[in-house]
């Protein structure tokens, strides 16, 4: 473990909560030391209040920030005096801390303090760091934890032993500190929780806490329990086409137990698979969480196998045994599945939150692993672990989250998404919430967006392997397909029926007819597995109802696209899969359209650029927006019972009306 201080960096941060921030930064920068939203950091200073007089604060991290990308605001400055009037209390409810905790701020808009903000007020130094530590977890989390730390750290470190974080530890904290510590005292460490430094200068506790940290990684290291080695995906891709439909099923299983889509995720690389085949997987990885800081995200154990329904019934009888059994009903699904043949299949809300369990139980491997190398892994008893994860659920409660954005959990397929029309449906299904696998012939699609929920595949729909290994990747990074939006076509030169050459014909044919026949076929088991069913848009043209000369080719695919589309509707009503269609014309802000085309075109009607692009009945500009938005729209609940509509986004045509 190296201290990642830079001289000349730190002097940019000029002040002590600037320097707060930098090396809470260093921190966060290094996920074995600080994960999502894990760790806090704080200092204590003096603060001038608006009557001129000097205030003792202490600014801690602040909930909803991560130490990573903090900035200044994102500290709560707290009263020293209140914070330390309420570490002498002899009992305080836990949600009494958090109103007293937001009660001692001197800004009232900061954020709420973190709940281990009584820990930090009670370390007597300027500067406190936290975190939660792989290698001192893997440490701790052992059979004789206890006696490794005394062999590692001597009386350098007060030793805590487990209590669940809030109020009860910060208490116990503030008696065994001053009676445990001494002057060789650099640190506290919290048994299967994580460490704290300290010192009078953001980098004396900064580098403490490396030492610290380091010196749990040396021993480990000294008895062969490396950890490190191989919390990084590689890239290998050995997920198999057969297994595309066992997925989906695993998630529509999963949601199912969630009351609500859910994303899943496979990571099928070496580690994932090594520790999934394990022969003592099902033992070692139920004991419970590294750290109770996991629980919330990845649930008390992982599921081993498939068996969602048993999964379910065994986190409603653990609630059952000890305490509030109603609070199940908010979610038994599992976050973390370990599956002999899939790996690590990791499941949210979001694929975001997805990533960040993949994250989490990357490290939880690693630390499983070290501990186990070190004689035995012991997490901490389901006893302490259900006071947390109740207690998670009980601010979580208190949180009153605002509801999910529509399609959170969903999958949408785009074609044709690197430009036009495809690429604004891309930004109307983000924005709502889906996760999105986007195909395009330019390798543009792969960089459109970077994000967890966008995956972009340069790929030739006509080409029927290309298209197999696309729903591959699909369905591997969010775990199925609950809606697909047919757009990619071509629009071939116009030409006389007479002088129509059969290649183009075949061409457009093979383009804007075949290949959506080949996903709509392709998709069709995953689309029935939808938790919500599945949703197919079309996006046809007004060529349909009212085609003009010169398109023959273009038009007729458009019109067997659309008789496909009515024929699906009636066959997949069963399945609980809705088609629908869309008829644009003049659609011009698109990639064909260039400026000067539009002029020439404008120029052939006798009509200036403005009145082309509105020359229909409502004398409106349709936009690609436009049409993705009510793409959008007709996969949401305000289309829930159409199916083998066609629906015209074209400002009124004269012809069509
Ligand atoms: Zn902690």
């Amino acid at each position: 473990m190296h201290s990642r201080w830079n001289e000349e960096a730190s002097n940019q941060f000029p002040g002590d909560l600037a320097q707060r921030v930098y090396t809470s930064r260093l921190l966060g920068q290094d996920s074995t030391l600080v994960l999502h939203g894990g760790g806090n950091t704080s200092v204590k200073t003096q603060v001038a209040n608006l009557f001129g007089e000097q205030e003792d604060v202490l600014y801690v991290k602040g909930s909803g920030w991560d130490l990573e990308t903090i900035e200044a605001e994102g500290f709560a400055p707290c009263r020293m005096k209140d914070l330390l009037r309420l570490a002498e209390l002899e009992t305080l409810s836990d949600p009494q801390m958090a109103v007293e905790l937001q009660k001692s701020k001197t800004d009232p808009s900061a954020p709420a303090p973190s709940v281990e903000a009584i820990l930090h007020a009670i370390l007597p130094a300027k500067f406190v760091d936290h975190t939660h530590a792989d290698a001192v977890l893997a440490v701790t989390n052992t059979a004789d934890g206890r006696q490794r730390v005394s062999e590692i750290y001597g009386d350098r470190v007060v030793v805590v032993p487990y209590v669940m974080p809030g109020f009860k530890l910060a208490r116990l904290c503030a008696e065994l500190f001053p009676e445990q510590a001494g002057p060789q005292t650099i640190g506290m460490l919290l048994m299967n929780h994580g460490m704290f430094s300290f010192g009078e200068t953001a980098r004396e506790s900064y580098e403490r806490m490396i030492e610290l940290v380091g010196l749990a990684e040396d021993y480990l290291a000294g008895q062969g329990a490396r950890i490190g080695k191989s919390s990084a995906p590689d890239a290998s891709e050995r997920f198999l086409g057969g297994q595309r439909l066992e997925l989906a099923e695993l998630r529509r299983a999963v949601s199912d137990a969630a009351r609500a889509p859910m994303i899943l995720r496979v990571n099928d690389d070496d580690a994932a698979l090594d520790f999934a085949t394990r022969p003592d997987v099902a033992e070692i990885a139920t004991r419970g969480p590294a750290t109770p800081d996991h629980v919330i995200r990845t649930k008390r154990v992982p599921m081993i196998g498939r068996d969602v329904d048993s999964y379910a019934a065994s986190y409603a009888s653990y609630f059952d045994e000890h305490g509030d059994a109603s609070l199940t009903m908010l979610d038994p699904a599992p976050r973390v599945i370990l599956d002999k043949d899939l790996g690590l299949c990791t499941a949210g809300r979001t694929a975001k939150d997805a990533g960040i369990v993949e994250d989490i139980y990357r490290h939880t491997m690693e630390i499983i692993g070290a501990a186990t190398e070190l004689g035995g892994w012991q997490a901490l008893d389901a006893r302490d672990i259900f006071e947390v994860e109740y207690w998670d659920l009980e601010q979580a409660k208190l949180r009153k989250a605002g509801s999910p954005p529509p399609f959170a959990g969903e999958v949408c397929i785009v074609t044709g998404a690197a430009s036009g029309i495809g690429k604004a449906c891309v930004t109307a299904m983000l924005k709502r919430g889906a996760a999105v696998v986007a195909l395009d012939l330019s390798a543009d699609v792969a960089g459109l967006h970077v994000r967890k929920d966008y995956l972009g595949i340069a790929c030739d729909l006509t080409d029927g392997s290309q298209l197999e290994a696309a729903l591959d990747r699909g369905v591997k990074a969010f775990g199925g397909i609950d809606m697909l939006v047919l757009n990619a076509g071509i629009f071939p030169m116009g030409a006389p029926i007479a002088a129509l050459s059969a290649d183009d014909w075949r061409r457009t044919m093979s383009i804007n007819l075949d290949a959506n026949l080949d996903l709509m076929r392709a998709c069709h088991p995953l689309l029935k597995l939808s938790p919500r069913g599945g949703r197919v848009v079309i996006i046809g043209s007004k060529n349909v109802p009212a085609p003009g000369p010169g398109q023959a080719a273009y038009s007729a695919s458009k019109a067997a696209l659309q008789q496909l589309a009515r024929v699906a509707a009636l066959e997949w009503g069963a399945d609980n899969i809705r088609i629908n269609t869309l008829h644009p014309n003049a659609v011009f802000d698109t990639g064909i359209w260039t400026p000067e085309i539009l002029e020439q075109r404008a120029a052939s009607y006798g009509l200036s650029v403005d009145s082309y692009k509105t020359n229909n009945v409502l004398k409106v500009e349709v936009t690609s927006q436009d049409v993705a938005e009510l793409a959008a729209e007709l996969c949401g609940p305000l289309f829930a019972k159409t199916t083998g509509a066609q629906i015209p986004i074209d400002g009124g045509n004269d012809r069509v009306i």
